[in-house]
């Protein structure tokens, strides 16, 4: 599927200069999604994790400063999306490692998704709107119909102005919402 990101900028926390590439279990579908709503540098994060791994391993493999990195990864444990193992050892030493937590991960994707297409479709629906006018004022179709077709203001008919059809990008990206939604 050919991922276009429009409308949504990805938002990065920081970039870095290498980008983590393999062991990416997680389906595409949904590490594209993610990308697109939490930000690609959360996403080279996630697939690090693949199996838990302590902040300076993740800083390490990804080349990013250990700050940054917590930085991310406390954004992503607010929003439930990873969690924080411990696991001591005999020698008393004890590891705090990251899991992703790959249930919420679908969960948060599908959400963004579904938020996403409910958000453009409110818009797709105004900009259809057929709109009323006189010289002072534009109003829409249900307005218009409670005043009569007259102006409040200026007392004078309201007349049938042009009706913006629905963006030709939004369409689109509705359709490739869809599309992941259906296959989801
Ligand atoms: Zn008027």
């Amino acid at each position: 599927m050919a991922f276009r990101l429009f409308i949504v900028e990805p938002k990065g926390f920081y970039s870095c200069s290498s980008k983590y590439v393999g062991m990416a279990s997680l389906e595409n579908t949904v590490g594209n999604v993610l990308a697109e709503s939490l930000g690609p540098d959360s996403v080279d994060i996630i697939k690090v994790i693949d199996t838990p791994r302590e902040d300076k391993e993740i800083s390490k493999k990804l080349n990013c400063e250990t700050s940054k990195v917590r930085a991310v990864l406390n954004d992503l444990l607010e929003k439930n999306l990873v969690a924080l193992d411990r696991e001591r050892l005999d020698t008393g030493y004890t590891y705090y490692k990251w899991v992703r937590r790959e249930d919420k991960l679908r969960e948060y994707a599908n959400e963004y998704v579904k938020q996403r297409i409910e958000e453009l479709d409110r818009s797709l629906a105004q900009e259809d709107e057929i709109m009323f006018e006189c010289a002072c004022r534009r109003l829409d179709y249900g307005q218009a119909i409670e005043l009569g077709f007259a102006c409040p203001d200026c007392g004078k008919k309201l007349s049938h102005a042009v009706s913006v059809k629905g963006s030709r990008k939004i369409k689109e990206e509705l359709r490739r919402l869809n599309s992941i939604k259906n296959a989801s």
